[in-house]
């Protein structure tokens, strides 16, 4: 089983996509990470999701990655007496402490960290911006704002604060119980939602202790304003266009999507694209050309991995839409223009040994047009370093721990497989070679270029390139 792609489609699971049958299909049409979303799923629901897809993964012999993707702190109105209010453009509205159901002048807003914090003059962007209010008089107790963009309000409707800085951690007491149980279940990466500060990636990552890797979410303009130190401590981004489309100028987020993935193919960090991808594949069995160049955009700036949320999750025709996405990728890729504008963003390498042999096995097999890197890793780090290079051939990571095939199962042309160590160095050489003709990429009588670590399992120390012949005997695994 292989992909004829190099971008990786992350596919979320939900009713539409809860059974067996439903994600071996995904699997099938070319999901190659699943995302469980914790704002939906219960903590059953999510051990059923993780011992399915394990259960898949064995009997197909694949690593497959798991992402939950924990909720953050969402902010909401509280409720209404009489049924949802219609603010008028100009009106003065207030946000208080006070728990009694509202009215058309006020209303709780049950977050009095959120009271203390605001200042006149930020916005509080409510239901996905169909409301938009902007404080004018505050106190520890209450807000009294200005309605600039009427329209309804009901019953916990969702508050956006693009202006300020909230005291409080990314993680509530729902996301440590949630990230409790995704650990406990044994998933491969936890997504933070609205990540403000570097201190907030830097929270998750104490309690996962390395059980999982960390994809801050960027969703917040306090996000970008730190995305380097954020994509420091995080193991990947993720651009979460939807609410980041709420809290910035939607005309900003093709930039902002072109900053992050531009920063993390420098870095190397593994970078999604996510939402609203396919978004009217939720109820049509075909997108809509804009939806198909949007999906192209990403894959020509060459992020890591694109995402489906409610099309695979709730939509009418997720198989469809994973069908869709790779075919979108496998046509940009092939096309003539593809591999310049890749190369275009590629970035120089960092001064260390693993950047410079990741560099050298992309020369090498690019201008003798090897069938495959192969690269032994038992941390991911020689894979990651590799595939931030974006080369032309595909790389075949092998790996000891089947932990590290999961996660790389998300990375840019990335192809994993999980085998015992090498013995010693003709074992490692002759290995690469077969798995690379077992997995379908070079044929006897083709080269493949080996990268590796020796001694053998020493972390950090990449410091080998081999070329090697893949002989007949590659045949007789
Ligand atoms: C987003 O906002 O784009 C996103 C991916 O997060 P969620 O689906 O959790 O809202």
């Amino acid at each position: 089983m292989r992909r004829l792609r190099r971008t990786k489609i992350l596919a979320t699971l939900g009713p539409a996509s809860s059974t067996r049958e439903q994600i071996a299909a995904l699997f099938h049409a070319g999901a190659d990470v699943f995302r469980i979303n914790m704002s939906h799923t219960a903590h059953d629901k999510l051990r059923e999701f993780v011992e399915t897809i394990r259960s898949i993964e064995h009997e197909l012999q694949r690593p497959i990655g798991i992402l939950a993707d924990l909720q953050g702190p969402k902010l909401r109105v509280g409720t209404f007496a009489d049924g949802p209010v219609m603010l008028s453009n100009g009106e003065a509205f207030t946000l208080d402490s006070n728990p009694a159901p509202g009215n058309a002048t006020r209303a709780h807003l049950p977050h009095p960290e959120i009271l203390a914090a605001l200042e006149p003059g930020h916005r509080l962007i409510i239901d996905d911006g169909k409301v938009v209010l902007q404080a004018e008089h505050c106190t520890p107790k209450k807000a009294v704002c200005r309605v600039m963009v009427g329209g309804k309000v009901s019953d916990r409707k969702g508050v956006s604060l693009p202006d300020t800085e909230l005291p409080v951690s990314a993680l509530t007491e729902k996301d440590r119980s949630d990230l409790d149980a995704a650990l406990n279940a044994g998933v491969d990466w936890i997504a933070l939602s609205f990540v403000q500060r570097p201190e907030d990636v830097a929270e998750v990552k104490k309690i996962a202790r390395g059980r999982a890797a960390v994809m801050a979410k960027i969703e917040k303009p306090q996000a970008v304003t730190r995305l380097a130190e954020i994509m420091d401590l995080a193991d990947a981004l993720m651009v979460a266009r939807g609410d980041l489309g709420v809290e910035m100028p939607m005309a900003k987020v093709p930039g902002i999507q072109k900053q992050i993935t531009r920063l993390a193919r420098r870095t190397g960090k593994p970078v999604v694209v996510a939402t609203q991808m396919l978004e009217s594949m939720i109820t049509a069995p075909v997108p809509t050309r804009a939806e198909v160049s949007d999906v192209a955009t990403a894959v020509f700036e060459g992020a890591d991995a694109i995402m489906l949320s409610a099309e695979s999750a709730a939509g009418q025709y997720p198989v469809e839409a994973v069908t869709m996405m790779n075919r979108i990728a496998e046509e940009v890729e092939s096309d003539p223009t593809y591999r310049a504008v890749i190369q275009n963003q590629r970035a120089e390498p960092e001064a260390t040994g693993a950047d410079a042999l990741a560099l050298a096995a992309r020369q090498i097999a690019e201008t003798l047009d090897l069938s495959a890197i192969v690269c032994w890793t038992s941390s991911g780090s020689t894979a990651l370093r590799v595939a931030r290079e974006r080369a032309k051939p595909i790389t075949i990571a092998l790996t000891p721990k089947i932990a590290t095939g999961r996660r790389l199962a998300l990375l840019w042309g990335v192809h994993c497989v999980v085998t015992q160590d090498a013995r010693d160095l003709d074992d490692m050489v002759s290995r690469a070679c077969r798995f690379a003709f077992r997995e379908g990429f070079a044929k006897p009588g083709q080269r493949i270029i080996v990268v590796a670590g020796v001694p053998l399992g020493t972390p950090g120390a990449t410091n080998m390139l081999r070329i090697a012949f893949v002989g007949s005997e590659a045949v007789d695994v």
